[in-house]
């Protein structure tokens, strides 16, 4: 029995609220107009396979619950009669969602539609987990005056993320926070009470992505994030991939040809060409925003490095389109530009690359922003448990 913040009002609207244990049919009705919209009745019916009288029921516990909203009727176009219409209801819950990097918390409120209500960021106090945790806490327990139905919390890092019977979601490394095998899930749960898990960064990203952002409406879908490095996140058949270890997506240390080497000695890898440190050390430059102006600007040795990193990233969404038939790919990231001053290029290599009987996936560059993540990491929270 879907249980009840609606027995007892009075008591139940702030610190004891708690998302409530839906039935899988209930939670493929909010999942539904949750991605999609509004939706009359009688289409929802259809689409999960249920009687009017089943569905009816159904969505009036999520209603009273709070998570949806009747918003009117509209004329059911396959039988011409009016049908109540459902939406998500926005105010029905938040989440928040947590981006770690090696220095800095950044925090984005949601509402359940995923829409950001607050941005934040801090300094972290250290890198030792406990001070980190702890600054999450606080965080938690300040924004909790602006969320009287906090029901879950979202965190990323750039780092590797498994899942563990036991231990739940397990940071197995992140080179920025200098953390090995940490059970950050289990440590955040204990000090918030509330439901938590943990990504990848670039992997939140494409959840979010997939759910409400470029990716909207897609059944696969890769997202590149351009950057320090180049991180992946793939969806296929509408589901993220998750790997063996946690760790898919490795697009990293791919050849995609010429002489060059990434700070492993490969030569001709992905990482001698489109990343930050790697633009900026062919080019001769320290500082990325200059060697973009230069770009920009038409300075030969800018464009030549920006051009290789095209090269270079047309060939990474070749062999992704080859492997996984893909639909859509999403570029991002802090060296977005790369693609945008070069999309002929990226193009050209991707021709090169495909295999012949592929089909070219479209490719949407997104345009970035850091609390980004933040954001990935709040849909992450709404993911799990919805
Ligand atoms: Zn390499």
């Amino acid at each position: 029995m879907a249980s009840t913040s609606t027995d007892h009002p009075e008591q139940s609207q702030r610190e004891d609220w708690t998302w409530p244990s839906l039935r899988e049919a209930q939670r493929a009705i909010l999942l539904d107009v949750l991605l999609h919209g509004r939706r009359s009745r009688a289409e929802l019916g259809r689409r999960i396979g249920m009687t009017r009288a089943s569905l009816s029921r159904l969505t009036r516990e999520l209603s009273a619950l709070g998570l949806v909203a009747e918003t009117g009727v509209q004329l059911d176009g396959a039988r011409g009669r009016p049908s109540e219409t459902l939406e998500i209801a926005p105010e029905g819950a938040q989440f928040l969602g947590f981006k770690l990097t090696g220095t800095s918390l950044y925090t984005a409120l949601t509402d359940l539609s995923a829409q950001v209500v607050l941005i934040e960021s801090e300094q972290l106090p250290s890198r030792e987990v406990g001070d980190v945790v702890d600054s999450m806490r606080r965080a938690t327990d300040r924004l909790r005056e602006r969320a009287p139905r906090l029901a879950a919390i979202g965190v990323c890092l750039a780092g590797d993320v498994h899942r563990e019977p036991e231990r739940g979601d397990v940071v197995s490394g992140s080179s920025f926070l200098g953390w090995e095998e940490t059970p950050l899930q289990q440590l955040l749960v204990s000090a918030t009470g509330l439901p938590v898990t943990i990504s990848n960064d670039v992997q939140a990203l494409t959840t979010a992505h997939h759910w409400f952002g470029a990716g909207h409406g897609t059944r696969s879908l890769a997202v590149l994030g351009v950057g320090e490095g180049i991180g992946c996140g793939i969806v296929v058949d509408g589901r993220r991939v998750h790997g063996a270890h946690g760790r898919p997506g490795k697009v990293g240390h791919l050849a995609v040809g010429g002489d060059a080497r990434c700070d492993q000695g490969h030569r001709g890898c992905v990482s001698a060409y489109a990343t930050v440190p790697a633009m900026l050390r062919a080019a001769g430059a320290s500082d990325f925003a200059a060697l973009e102006a230069a770009a920009r600007s038409g300075d030969e040795r800018a464009d030549r490095a920006f051009r290789d990193a095209a090269a270079a990233l047309g060939t990474v969404i070749a062999t992704l389109a080859s492997l996984i038939d893909i639909e859509r790919v999403v570029v991002t990231g802090e060296a977005l530009a790369v693609a945008q001053l070069h999309r002929d290029t990226v193009d050209a290599a991707l021709r090169a690359r495909l295999d012949p009987v592929s089909v070219p996936p479209e490719i949407v560059l997104h345009p970035f922003r850091f609390t980004d993540y933040a954001w990935g990491a709040a849909v992450t929270a709404i993911h799990s448990l919805v």
